[in-house]
């Protein structure tokens, strides 16, 4: 383990790349390491994607009137029996809902909508203003802090992270079909990278983590060496 506890420099870690290739984990583990909150950008997507399901809300009325957006609350509390952050929406506990495929199926539509991004963006950049944030998603190192001190791209092949991400659900009683998964990363890659609202792109100051042969141990073990460096480097 790399203790960092001397050190006072807090830096913001930007976390970006495809769909369910681990950046939640990274993220989670460096942020546990450091002492710094971890925030899941695509939880906020997810959350906002809940409510618009929930309340029958088509997604040119949020693109007409984007004052509706004003109605979502979304905070992370922590858990100390599972032992992370867990989204709320409006006071209730949808860490476990936001992960359906119901929501997983529409949320690259919802997050392409720019009245969406720029409402979720707002409140990240507020997230980060006094640094110590490890953030992921797909925009967080070109809009959301683009001069996050470390940035980093995570990439794996389609076909892994399918299997990783069929596994995790099956694990939570979940079950689906591991084609409907593979199909779903595929999809939300292609509408993510071509959309016209900040699509998934690396930042050209970051660094390419493609985890496809890696162990869980062996990217966090990486990138809290690079974390270190960058610190280190400001001190
Ligand atoms: O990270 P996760 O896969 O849970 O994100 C769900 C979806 O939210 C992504 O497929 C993407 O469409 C969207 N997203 C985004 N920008 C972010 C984070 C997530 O557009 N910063």
């Amino acid at each position: 383990m790399i203790c960092l506890t001397s050190v006072s420099n807090k830096i913001n870690i930007a976390i970006d790349g495809h769909s369910s290739c681990g950046k939640g984990t990274l993220a989670k583990n460096i942020a546990k390491e450091l002492g710094y909150l971890f925030i899941d950008s695509g939880a906020m997507y997810r959350a906002v994607t809940l409510y618009l399901i929930q309340n029958n809300i088509p997604l040119e009325e949020v693109q007409a009137d984007p004052a509706l957006l004003g109605y979502i609350k979304i905070k992370f509390l922590y858990d100390s029996d599972r032992g992370f952050y867990e989204t709320y929406l409006n006071g209730v506990n949808v860490e476990d809902e936001i992960r359906s495929m119901q929501v997983s199926k529409l949320v690259s539509n919802v997050s392409a909508i720019q009245e969406v991004r720029t409402f979720l963006v707002a409140k990240q950049q507020e997230m980060g203003r006094n640094k110590g944030v490890v953030m992921d998603g797909r925009d967080i190192g070109t809009v959301v802090f683009p001069d996050a001190e470390l940035k980093i791209f995570m990439t794996a092949a389609p076909e892994i992270r399918a299997k990783r991400r069929y596994e995790e659900l099956q694990k939570k009683g979940i079950h689906v079909n591991y084609q409907e998964v593979l199909h779903n990363i595929r999809e939300r890659d292609h509408i993510d990278s071509t959309r016209e609202a900040s699509p998934l792109k690396k930042a050209e100051d970051a660094i390419t983590l493609d985890n496809s042969s890696m162990t869980k141990y062996e990217q966090a073990r990486l990138a809290l060496q690079w974390a270190k460096g960058v610190i280190q480097a400001l001190v």
